[in-house]
């Protein structure tokens, strides 16, 4: 199975937290956290879509300005989640610069910010490039289920977590994972086509077993065109697995609240899934009661470094369904 996300960390393990997720054949990213990017290339930041900020403790805030500076002039739309208080703070690190120049640029790069609440509420507004980044469309939402984010392919889900401030853990979370048997084409007489992530996307969006599917190539005199029932080619030709879960949290206090809070979070949405963590514990005993909880049978991407990690003040990021070990640290200037 090609896996969807391709997660990897920004930084070394002493660097920023931030995480970054490619998506595979398509150019488009998501950030967990913005500490410092400027190990990110511009082309991959450019990717990004979606930005998920845990807090804004410097080391996972301090990235933005960066953000805005790669992004200025391109005709982009950022959208930024965090905890309470992040639209004000998002408009105040916009508001540190002059924008007297910005009102004729041909494009107009856009964040848009939203605020998540422990009540459910979502408070948004935009930023516009081209009215100098002044607040508007300031709206409020409702989150449901924790859910910030809610695609056809996949969903990203909040919680609340105490770092004597609240902070964000996230989960990214493939809806279904739909596999195509290339070598079962030739059998039923198909041939490969841009109808495959049609195909893809049909099912990912529930489309009924009846729906007569438009199956199209390009043949040696034009077009080749067969009507088939989606449930057949799902039949047939498609094998439909659990999908993805990636798991993003930090900073956090040891308590048995938060403790609950991260096993929930990260449990594997399906049973049979292996996947790997990667994170930095004070004590194998803490590090092995999230894997079990979360039911991550499998060890071997666990890493642990430094003795006090699970301490207030230090970082602690466990990334869970990655397929490469990694770690997170710290090298300062952040709590
Ligand atoms: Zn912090």
């Amino acid at each position: 199975m090609k896996p969807l996300f391709h997660p990897a960390l920004v930084n070394d393990p002493f660097g920023d937290p931030g995480l970054y997720i490619d998506f595979l054949f398509a150019r488009r990213a998501l950030l967990f956290d913005l500490g410092d990017l400027r190990q990110l290339p511009s082309r991959k930041l450019l990717r990004v879509s979606h930005i998920f900020v845990s807090h804004t403790h410097v080391d996972h805030f301090i990235g933005f300005d960066h953000l805005v500076r790669v992004c200025l002039g391109r005709d982009k739309k950022i959208h930024l989640y965090g905890p309470p208080g992040f639209v004000d703070q998002v408009w105040h690190r916009l508001a540190a610069y002059t924008w007297n120049l910005v009102q004729n640029y041909p494009t107009d790069f856009t964040v848009v910010a939203a605020e998540a609440h422990p009540d459910g509420k979502v408070m948004v507004a935009e930023f516009h490039c081209r009215k100098g980044f002044m607040p508007e469309q300031v709206r409020a939402e409702t989150l449901h289920d924790g859910v910030l984010l809610d695609e056809q392919a996949f969903r990203v889900r909040s919680a609340f977590l105490d770092h004597r401030i609240p902070c964000l853990a996230f989960a990214l979370e493939e809806k279904n994972h739909v596999n195509i048997m290339k070598n079962r084409l030739a059998e039923l007489g198909l041939a490969v086509g841009p109808w495959l992530t049609e195909l893809k996307e049909a099912v990912l969006r529930g489309e009924p077993d009846e729906f007569q599917f438009r199956a199209w190539w390009r043949g040696e005199s034009g077009v080749v065109e067969r009507r088939i029932p989606l449930g057949e080619l799902k039949r047939e030709i498609l094998r439909i697995v659990p999908g993805q879960k990636i798991a993003y949290v930090t900073d956090c206090a040891y308590t048995p609240d938060n403790a609950e809070r991260i096993v929930a979070i990260s449990r594997r949405s399906i049973r049979g899934r292996r996947s790997r963590c990667a994170g930095s514990w004070r004590r194998p005993l803490q590090r092995g009661e999230f894997l079990r909880e979360s039911g991550e049978d499998d060890e071997s991407g666990v890493c642990r470094r430094g003795r006090d990690n699970f301490l207030p003040g230090h970082h602690h990021v466990l990334v869970s369904g990655m397929r490469r070990q990694t770690s997170a640290g710290r090298r300062g200037g952040g709590n």
